[in-house]
């Protein structure tokens, strides 16, 4: 099971009870997930930010939390950024690869208006025991769909799955892989108070960085509320990469 979906509903629930199905990861054996879980509690605290970034500095004088979103362009990403623009917040959005080569006018829209954009695999297959020349072409490919980065460009590994050597074939390759510190949980429901009060200000620490999904009504809806609180409580809204500096 992928570390963005540890509480997923067993395979025998109703498809239109789970909010993302195409979202969802086959499920990996047990000792693979218990690797994963390990390797993402450990590997931040022992690697360099360049390698793995999952949350910014706990600097609490200064809070600031990132808002990343997962898995456009698609149908809805129009609506998020006059949204976000709406609300004069920049975020940063993981493209997976074909959506992105379908969408070039939607990566350039991303950009123009202030947003960060990082990688989030070609097909969003799970990049955990993927071998070496289709990671590579996973890479490339959507690499050349996606801007230039401005810096060490980003990766978010596809359901959040890390392995030990994925880390380093992406590292290898140049890329940051950005994980989260805090999942919105808008995989898990429906319903946008959810969401709002998964993300509320007290909930949140200094530096951390928020998971989202795009194409989900439900998530674009509690955003305006979300970033109202936030602010209303101190918080700067900035972009991952802003976190890592
Ligand atoms: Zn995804």
């Amino acid at each position: 099971m992928a570390l963005s979906q540890p509480t997923s509903p067993p395979s025998s629930a109703p498809a239109a009870r789970l909010p993302c199905p195409l979202k969802m990861p086959p499920s990996p054996s047990l000792l693979r997930r218990v690797r994963s879980l390990a390797l993402r509690g450990t590997a931040p605290r022992l690697l360099p930010h360049g390698v793995l970034f999952t949350n910014g500095r706990r600097d609490v004088s200064r809070r600031r939390v990132a808002l990343t979103f997962d898995d456009g362009p698609n149908t809805m990403s129009a609506r998020y950024l006059d949204v976000l623009a709406r609300l004069g917040v920049r975020a940063t959005f993981f493209l997976v690869g074909e959506n992105a080569a379908r969408a070039p006018g939607m990566v350039r829209e991303y950009v123009r208006r202030g947003h960060d954009v990082g990688a989030h695999g070609w097909s969003h297959a799970s990049f955990s025991g993927m071998s070496r020349e289709r990671l590579a072409a996973e890479l490339s490919r959507t690499s050349a769909a996606l801007p230039p980065a401005r810096g060490r460009p980003m990766v978010r590994p596809p359901f959040g799955r890390l392995s030990i050597v994925s880390l380093y074939r992406l590292a290898a390759a140049g890329y940051t892989t950005v994980h989260w510190s805090v999942d919105s949980d808008d995989c898990r429901t429906t319903d946008p108070r959810v969401v709002e009060a998964k993300l509320a200000p007290e909930r949140l620490a200094s530096g951390d960085v928020v998971l989202l999904h795009e194409e989900q009504p439900w998530t674009l809806e509690a955003v305006p509320g979300i970033v109202r609180a936030l602010r209303a409580a101190g918080w700067e809204l900035v972009t991952v990469r802003e976190l890592m500096e």
